[in-house]
């Protein structure tokens, strides 16, 4: 891992798809004041752009069928993936590949990172 530090620039803040700004577990599974595990109480999120929303929760930031935070997006709604994007090949953009509770491949966001072009 080389990977060079990023500057806070790039990154936004957005409302909690979990808890939609609320700050608290939209389920109340512990309790009614249960904080939401997604913003950890804060009812905004920090993301990083570019940022696509997320197929497998449709954006909710809540995992189908459950009442779990989204494996893929953990709650945000949205996932970063740089830009330039194409359909992932294994869900062809739906999110989901079949198997699991979300494409293993694009972790759910439907789309992946381009590979560069052949010239
Ligand atoms: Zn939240
Ligand atoms: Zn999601
Ligand atoms: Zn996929």
């Amino acid at each position: 891992m080389t990977q060079k530090a990023t500057a806070v620039e790039g990154w936004v803040e957005l409302t909690c798809a979990f808890c939609q700004g609320r700050g608290r577990d939209p389920f109340g599974l512990l309790s009614a004041l249960s904080t939401c595990g997604a913003c950890r109480g804060a009812g905004k999120v920090q993301v990083k752009e570019p940022h696509t929303p997320c197929r497998a929760c449709g954006g909710s930031g809540i995992q189908p069928f459950t009442r779990l935070t989204c494996l893929g997006c953990d709650g945000k709604g949205v996932q970063t993936i740089q830009e330039p994007t194409e359909a992932c090949p294994v869900c062809k953009g739906t999110g989901f590949d079949g198997l699991h509770l979300y494409c293993l491949r694009c972790h759910g966001a439907g789309v992946i990172i381009a590979k560069a072009a052949d010239s």
